[in-house]
């Protein structure tokens, strides 16, 4: 959707549609913002009580072994395994792909990670913080189509193995940065920052 296009309020994608945020730590408010401009109802997830409802899921960039350590704190580590495995549309952005992955290749010492997409990831795989850049990426839509999106990598990882039924969808360098599989969307990048709309749109394509 170009920037200047205003559409009334019942005709965006997000209308009628409750999007949790996962909210323990990281690029909450990025997401939160995204999500009401395209007209969803955001909840800020902190509790497993707040998984109840929601029609889909963002699981936000961050430090994944905070965020891991914190889902077991608040005890949100198997509601969210249960409610994602059960079908909720759901997006990982960078660390929330790390926390959606099954295999982490190089995890901090007890990371844990929620094993729901069939992926392993290695992180930071394009160096660290100074390393940020602003990309234009291919992206493979569900239909077929190849659009670019405006986003960005910072102190991203990568896909080192998509399993059976894991689409990859777009690739950075060489290396495997988007995949989909089910109800599930995992990319290494984050274009709530840049503000394209393309992914959560998709995600929000997702709920029936
Ligand atoms: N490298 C971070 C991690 O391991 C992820 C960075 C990000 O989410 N922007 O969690």
């Amino acid at each position: 959707m170009s920037e200047t296009e205003v559409l009334p309020p019942a005709a965006l994608p997000g209308a009628g549609k409750t999007v949790g945020v996962l909210a323990l730590q990281g690029g909450v408010a990025e997401h939160a913002r995204m999500l009401e401009s395209l007209g969803a109802h955001v909840v800020l997830v902190k509790s497993a009580e707040q998984l109840a409802n929601l029609d889909a899921l963002v699981l936000p960039g961050g430090e994944s072994s905070t965020i891991d350590r914190l889902t077991r704190i608040f005890g949100l580590r198997q509601p969210l395994i249960e409610t994602i495995s059960g079908g909720l549309p759901t997006l990982g952005t960078c660390a929330g792909l790390i926390m959606l992955s099954t295999v982490i290749d190089d995890p901090a010492p007890g990371q844990q990670s929620l094993g729901v997409l069939d992926v392993s990831v290695g992180r930071n795989a394009f160096g660290s913080q100074v390393d940020s850049a602003q990309v234009h990426l291919p992206w493979l839509t569900p239909s077929g189509e190849e659009v670019v999106i405006d986003t960005a990598f910072i102190r991203a990882p990568i896909v080192t193995r998509a399993g059976e039924g894991v689409q990859v969808v777009a690739h950075h360098e060489g290396k495997i940065v988007g995949v989909r599989a089910g109800n599930i969307i995992g990319i290494s990048f984050h274009p709530e920052v840049t503000g394209d709309t393309t992914v959560h749109e998709e995600l929000l394509s997702l709920i029936r």
